[in-house]
């Protein structure tokens, strides 16, 4: 039986500082404040953005949505995230991804500074973690894998990690935060010549492909830590990862749980990205607005 890696306790420590921030933050005049940019009216973002209005409140951080039409241009959003970057009571900034198909993600979003990025979506964030700069945030997700290795005394120097998947959201940014913590890392993908053969040489396989049971019990040694970033849902509308979780769980020595693992995590990460962005604008600026407006 393997060790579950519940991602409910990592979160939960995670959010306690989180919440402590806020609070100090709050005290001295500067509630950290979230900023979510929706563009339409999806399902599954107003799902997703009463969760983070949940979550965050509950973490002493106030949220505000700016709901912009399906048709909003590029240059319109673009000036939305403009000017949440300029406006000093906003601490950090969440576009909701992807945009819709008439808008250019990738120009939209080098609007928005990189010290209100607190989901690593800018290409200075992308070179905060590829180049290790210090500008902008680590995507959230990636960052949440290792705060689960980190919290359950993982040693990642000297380890072989195998990651499946190559995303710009996922994969690859895990890889150079894994590199940046000396372990050796491969990235596995659709062309991998024999997928099998490389995940089990790993002593930590992280799974991030969009597909159900992608990972079987062929793919796994006895003992291997397991971490399924998937998020599927089967048939019957049931939550599954992308690793066939009843048919390795016996062999390896743990594995995150789908839900329940990275996906909690990743949320309690992104909270903790806000109030950080609005410890550094404290450090950097102190004083109240009110006080600057006197001065
Ligand atoms: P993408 O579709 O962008 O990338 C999937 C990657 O997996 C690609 O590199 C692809 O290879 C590879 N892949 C797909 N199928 C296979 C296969 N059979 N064998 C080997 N490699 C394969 O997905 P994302 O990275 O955006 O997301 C991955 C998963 O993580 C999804 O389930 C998503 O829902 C989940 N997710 C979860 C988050 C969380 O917080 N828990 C956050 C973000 C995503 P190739 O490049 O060759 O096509």
């Amino acid at each position: 039986m393997a060790t579950i890696l519940s991602g409910k306790a990592v979160a939960e420590s995670i959010t306690e500082k989180t919440r402590a921030k806020a609070e100090e933050l709050t005290a001295q005049g500067r509630q950290p404040v979230l900023l979510i940019v929706r563009v339409g009216e999806k399902g599954s973002d107003l799902s997703y953005e009463r969760g983070v209005i949940r979550r965050a409140e509950s973490a002493g951080i106030a949220v505000r949505v700016k709901a912009l039409p399906e048709t909003v241009s590029g240059e319109e959003m673009a000036d939305v995230l403009r000017e949440a970057s300029e406006d000093p009571t906003v601490s950090g900034v969440l576009p909701f991804l992807p945009l819709p198909g008439h808008l250019n993600e990738k120009i939209i979003l080098e609007a928005l500074a990189p010290e209100k990025d607190i989901d690593g979506a800018t290409r200075s964030s992308m070179l905060g973690v590829y180049a290790g700069s210090g500008e902008g945030y680590s995507p959230c997700t990636p960052e949440a894998v290792i705060r689960i290795l980190d919290h359950y005394g993982v040693e990642l120097s000297g380890k072989k990690v195998a990651i499946v998947g190559r995303s710009l959201v996922v994969g690859k940014p895990l890889a150079m935060l894994l590199l940046a913590r000396n372990a050796t890392v491969t990235l596995c993908h659709t062309k991998t010549a024999d997928l099998p053969g490389e995940t089990r040489q790993a002593d930590i396989l992280v799974v991030a492909t969009g597909h159900a049971k992608t990972i079987r019990s062929a793919h796994i040694r006895k003992g291997q830590f397991v971490l399924d970033v998937g998020i599927n849902f089967d048939a019957f509308g049931k939550m599954c990862g992308d690793v066939a979780f009843e048919e390795v769980e016996p062999f390896v020595g743990a594995i995150t749980p789908v839900p329940g693992g990275v996906g909690t995590v990743t949320n309690a990460v992104l909270l903790s990205h806000v109030v950080d962005a609005a410890a550094r604008a404290y450090a950097k600026d102190p004083l109240p607005k009110s006080k600057k407006t006197e001065a």
